[in-house]
């Protein structure tokens, strides 16, 4: 985008739609005190705006708008199988919001949502009486920010404080929350919970800035871990999804020694490990919206409706990774998603 073109375009969140039954709910008041200048537009229903037909994903993003909407059901809903359940017998996401801030290249969602605008459900109460119904029958793993980066919206929603707290009384709850934010701040007052995992996603320095637009840096979100690592919070490292480049190796080497040269490895929970993956439907999406993305267009082999690097370098990348990472981490501690493809 040359300059010209940027005054084309609005700021993030310049326009607010608000669902009419959202708008007395105390979380609306709260996001909106946030973008007093924001023009403010009632809906009746969320998809009147984020379904509509002919919307571009990529122009969206560039300027992405806020719907705020009240959710009536699926509050939870059961685990993918292109994700990891750590081994957890009654696994499950939820989907707080709809849609990230940052604009990684290989994120499923531009496949997945017809709209690039971000949606927020302001009633978190409901998810939370949903949750407790669930732990009523047996133990819950939850992940809490699949569809989105929940702890970048940390400013503006206070979602995670909630979630922790709501963790603290619930014991048979484990909390996922996932993210490449790095604004540890966020984090200083609220209190970490054994049960509530923060999982920070880690990329090779030349991806991230390559394809992760928006994010903060390698080193930023080492900083990051760094700093609430001493404060107490239970921590999850995830090398997933793991890209492939021509120098992979090189690449990947450098991520995990430089890693663990800076976290201590005893205070991590637990490490993730997968190649990139995504569904056949989502990819054809994502190959419309991204034309000229290297990443998106690569060959994949579609493996039962699941399209990954195909079996030969799928499992090479997952081998030799996983051998970095032993050197550090106990073998038990690395969970993988599907060790031989
Ligand atoms: S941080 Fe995650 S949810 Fe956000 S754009 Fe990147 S891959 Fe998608």
């Amino acid at each position: 985008m040359n300059n010209s073109d940027s005054y084309l375009f609005n700021p993030f969140f310049s326009h607010i739609y608000i669902e009419q039954e959202a708008l007395k709910h105390p979380n609306t008041a709260k996001i909106l005190s946030r973008y007093p200048n924001a023009e403010y537009i009632p809906i009746k229903h969320y998809k009147d705006v984020f379904c509509r037909g002919h919307q571009s994903y990529g122009l969206q993003k560039q300027s992405p708008k806020l719907i705020l909407a009240i959710k009536k059901t699926s509050f939870v809903y059961e685990g993918a199988p292109v994700c990891q359940s750590f081994g957890n017998q009654h696994f499950y996401y939820t989907s707080l919001v709809m849609n990230c801030i940052y604009d990684c290249e290989y994120c499923y969602l531009q496949g997945m949502y017809p709209s690039a605008n971000i949606v927020i459900y302001v009633n978190l109460e409901d998810y939370f009486k949903e949750i407790v119904k669930l732990l009523e029958a047996y133990p819950v793993y939850l992940c809490i920010s699949y569809d989105t980066d929940l702890l970048a919206f940390e400013n503006i929603l206070g979602y995670v404080g909630q979630w922790l707290a709501f963790a603290g009384k619930q014991p048979g709850l484990t909390i996922e929350l996932r993210t490449k934010c790095a604004a540890s701040q966020v984090l200083d007052n609220l209190m970490p919970q054994d049960n509530f995992i923060l999982a920070w996603t880690l990329t090779p320095e030349t991806i991230q800035s390559k394809y992760e637009h928006h994010t903060p840096s390698l080193q930023e979100r080492l900083a990051c871990i760094n700093k609430v690592m001493n404060k107490g919070y239970t921590l999850r490292l995830c090398f997933d999804p793991l890209i492939y480049q021509e120098d992979w190796q090189t690449l990947y080497n450098e991520l995990v020694r430089r890693t663990f040269l800076t976290l201590p490895a005893d205070k991590i929970r637990d490490v993730s490990l997968g190649v990139f993956r995504v569904s056949h439907d989502y990819l054809k999406q994502m190959r419309k919206q991204r034309p000229d993305s290297v990443i998106i267009q690569y060959p994949y082999e579609n493996d039962h409706g699941i399209c990954h690097y195909g079996r030969t370098l799928s499992n090479a990348m997952i081998s030799y990774v996983r051998n970095l990472i032993k050197e550090y981490i106990s073998e038990s501690k690395i969970y993988i998603w599907k060790e031989t493809i």
